[in-house]
């Protein structure tokens, strides 16, 4: 198979990019799994948008100081300064965020100083994905693979020239690819407690490992404070940060407050874990009595829902909540333009590392990360297209057999990754480069 363009991932980094890519050209996306399973779907938060000139220091300063000061500043401008543009593209595909009197509403998040944070009820994720997948429905140059996972990337002379996937059935596949683009998400699919699906095995990282492409930070993993507690195994079901945002509360186990619930995620984190030591206890207790029950309903009709259907009536009662692993600031290395260190090898979305996050994300920058850093990696393809390289000859000789056991290169990836991981953390503690650990 052939096309100009590969993009290996459906959420919101690959949907964007194919959506700012020139339209005379061929796209293939692929997906592990079906199209709408991906963590995209499942933010619920919202997304920061700079409110106005007079936010930008104290949005710049709520990132950096989320991150330990280890962002990539230029990274962080970026991102702040197009965040208007990009809500402004949001609108027009049709994405809708809460209003009063026709006006823009905000909410806000731990770590944030002010509300600068847009929402859709407390699905904002599914909201801006739907929207944006129709549109890349009703685009003829673009075509969708369900259910095809890639494997491998084909390269040589650190020029990739597109991937090995294998399809639902078994059969394996080459894709040949003029530009290729990792959107493959996080890597929550490698713990045991994560929000993320669990199919998200940071794929990208471990083909960039085994191809030499150069990564960063990945050690650098996100523990969401507050998921709901559960004994059954599976997905962790998140109670958003904003929930906190608008007055909720955590209490240890006499119901008394231990913490300032707004704090960022890794110091919060920290700080539950602490209280369940004392307390020896699984979790701590969120309780949301001091948000009227109207606002509940309407601001977090899904968290209310699904606790319900746990057994808990948030609108009367307390909810045990534990941390569990959430988001991934590390990635494969990207410059502005989402470029790895190969040729003709983009990343963009939570697989990439463009330095936005430093240590700790932000909450709500990383849906505008992806599409900020996804639109500029479409724009630079656009221009580089026409100096393609191409290698017919490396698909000639490929030998499809050396892929056949996936589980045996699945468990071979995860060690590559763990290792690697765990090299870096090294590396960071010796330069004492990283003073506080996340989660
Ligand atoms: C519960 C939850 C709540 C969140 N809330 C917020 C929020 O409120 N605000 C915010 O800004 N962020 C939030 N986030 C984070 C945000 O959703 C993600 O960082 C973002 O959506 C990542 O987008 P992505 O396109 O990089 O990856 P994803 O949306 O995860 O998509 C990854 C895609 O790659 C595909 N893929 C993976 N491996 C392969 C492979 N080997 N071959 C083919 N396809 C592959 C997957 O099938 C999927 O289509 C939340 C995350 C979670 C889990």
């Amino acid at each position: 198979m052939k096309t100009d363009i590969l993009i290996v991932g459906t959420g919101v980094g690959g949907l964007f990019c194919a959506l700012n890519l020139p339209e005379d050209k061929k796209i293939l996306m692929i997906t592990k799994d079906e199209t709408e399973n991906s963590d995209s779907f499942l933010a619920q938060g919202g997304i920061c948008m700079l409110r106005g000139e007079e936010d930008y220091d104290s949005y710049y300063e709520d990132t950096m100081k989320a991150g330990h000061y280890e962002n990539r500043e230029e990274s962080v401008d970026i991102m702040i300064r197009s965040s208007q543009e990009i809500i402004r593209d949001l609108v027009k595909y049709g994405v809708e965020f809460a209003r009063e009197d026709g006006e823009l509403i905000f909410t806000r998040e731990g770590g944030h100083s002010r509300p600068r944070i847009l929402f859709h009820e407390d699905i904002t994720g599914e909201e801006i994905t739907r929207k944006l997948l129709a549109q890349v429905r009703k685009r003829k140059n673009v075509a969708i693979l369900e259910k095809t996972t890639m494997i491998d990337l084909v390269c040589q002379g650190n020029v990739c020239y597109g991937v090995v996937c294998q399809k639902e059935n078994g059969e394996l596949m080459a894709v040949q690819a003029g530009e290729t683009v990792l959107a493959c998400g996080g890597v929550g699919g490698l713990y045991e407690h994560s929000t993320n699906f669990p199919h998200l095995t940071g794929d990208g990282l471990a083909v960039a490992l085994k191809n030499g492409v150069e990564l960063e930070n990945i050690d650098y993993v996100q523990i969401h404070p507050t998921t709901l507690y559960s004994r059954k195994p599976g997905r962790r079901f998140l109670i958003s940060e904003s929930v906190r945002g608008e007055g909720a509360v955590l209490y240890n186990a006499s119901h008394k407050r231990f913490v300032d619930e707004l704090l960022p995620r890794d110091l919060l984190t920290a700080a539950i874990r602490r209280q369940m030591e004392v307390d020896h206890t699984p979790y701590v207790w969120l309780s949301m009595e001091h948000i009227p029950r109207e606002e509940i309903l309407r601001h977090f009709p899904n968290i209310y829902q699904r606790c319900l259907e746990e057994g808990y009536d948030v609108t009367k009662e307390c909810i045990p909540v534990v941390p569990a692993q959430h988001y991934f600031m590390g990635g494969i290395k990207v410059d502005q333009d989402s470029r790895t260190s190969m040729e003709q090898l983009y990343a963009v979305g939570e697989t990439s590392c463009n330095g936005v996050h430093g240590a700790n994300r932000l909450a709500s920058n990383s849906l505008l990360e992806s599409l900020v850093f996804a639109k500029r990696s479409a724009a630079r393809i656009g221009k580089e297209l026409s100096g393609i390289k191409e290698n017919a000859q490396i698909f000639d000789k490929l030998d499809l057999s050396v892929y056949e056991d996936y589980e045996k290169i699945k468990e071979e990836y995860r060690k590559s990754i763990e290792e690697e991981t765990e090299r870096m953390r090294k590396r960071h503690e010796q330069s004492n480069y990283h003073e506080v650990k996340c989660g």
